[in-house]
């Protein structure tokens, strides 16, 4: 197995899920050390049961993890197919997000040998999978984190703009607006009219509001740009605060522990039952397999109604 791409919180109970379920069915798992990198330079190590004792409750993954460019060339595939092949590696979990599915499918392609994705990554943004591991973790550390500054936000009688994380998607956001009662969430998916919202903070005092907080993605636009616009505009002060990376470390929450747990054991299944390029996703409350040509070939939308639950109950 390997972790590849942004580490999520509730890897390493994936790894944990994945080694002792593969024991449990009689195979020899091994871990690629550092992402695809690993896997092209031969960074091989044998897994046991108790190489992955006492991970269940740490952030991060102990595989280490990479972003690695060389995976996408002809040469770094097949240095990648050469470690499979001299390893005696029969079968690939890629332990990652939509990207590392990208390349999962082109080395399954490379090296004939099957691949089997789980879906971990802060994002969200991995079609099949209703939710990923590390998702909830990273949400969570972002609402806590939120829910500080509205105390501030109260007290002084301000406005916060915070800033998730979400260079392309607004999965982060729109979450953590729904759960801190931001009275605006911005995301890529939908463009607002600024303009609007300054009007809205100026009249915010007539309407009783004492304090707004506004979630804003970090894919969205300069955040910087557009809490001085804001302040400008309204004549109200709006401060800015980026969340940053440490909403993806920590423990993982209870949620993400237990999707790391039933993919690990899905991923094994599937790899016994025949599946060779595919992911295993969540859709409602259940495993389903998902071929990676279909997971990586489309894009998972954003819940809007959700979006406009969230706006209408917090105004
Ligand atoms: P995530 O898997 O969390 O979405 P990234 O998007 O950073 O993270 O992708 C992780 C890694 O997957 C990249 O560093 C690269 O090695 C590989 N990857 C990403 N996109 C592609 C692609 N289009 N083709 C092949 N490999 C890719």
């Amino acid at each position: 197995m390997v972790t590849s791409g942004g580490d999520a919180s509730g890897m390493n109970a994936t790894i944990r899920s994945v080694v002792r379920c593969a024991i449990d069915q009689g195979l020899d798992p091994v871990g690629i050390e550092r992402g695809y990198s690993g896997l092209i330079l031969n960074q091989v190590i044998p897994m046991n049961r108790r190489s992955v004792s006492g991970i269940i409750n740490q952030g991060g993954t102990i595989l280490k993890t990479t972003r690695c460019e060389e995976i996408k060339t002809k040469e770094g595939l097949e240095g990648a197919a050469r470690t499979l092949e001299s390893n005696a590696i029969d079968a690939l979990v890629v332990i990652g997000g939509d990207g590392s599915f990208r390349g999962a499918q082109d080395i399954r392609k490379t090296s004939g040998r099957p691949v089997v994705g789980i879906p971990a990554s802060i994002d969200n943004d991995v079609w099949g999978a209703d939710e990923t591991v590390g998702f909830d973790s990273a949400v969570n550390v972002a609402v806590r984190s939120t829910d500080n500054l509205r105390d501030t936000a109260y007290s002084h009688d301000r406005t916060f703009l915070v800033e998730v994380m979400g260079r392309v998607r607004g999965f982060i956001a729109l979450e953590v607006g729904l759960c801190t009662g931001a009275e605006y969430t911005l995301m890529p998916e939908v463009r607002e009219d600024l303009n609007k919202i300054a009007q809205d903070l100026r009249e915010s005092g007539h309407r009783g509001k004492k304090c707004i907080i506004i979630i804003v993605a970090e894919g969205y636009g300069d955040s910087r740009e557009i809490a001085s616009y804001l302040s400008q505009e309204s004549g109200i002060e709006t401060r800015l605060s980026v969340l940053g990376y440490i909403q993806r470390g920590g423990s993982p929450t209870a949620r993400s522990r237990r999707l790391a747990a039933t993919f690990g054991a899905s991923a094994i299944e599937a790899l016994l039952q025949g599946e060779e390029a595919s992911i295993v996703g969540l859709q409602g409350n259940e495993i389903k397999i998902v071929q990676l040509s279909e997971t990586i070939s489309r894009r998972k939308e954003i819940d809007l109604e959700l979006y406009r639950l969230s706006r209408n109950i917090s105004q």
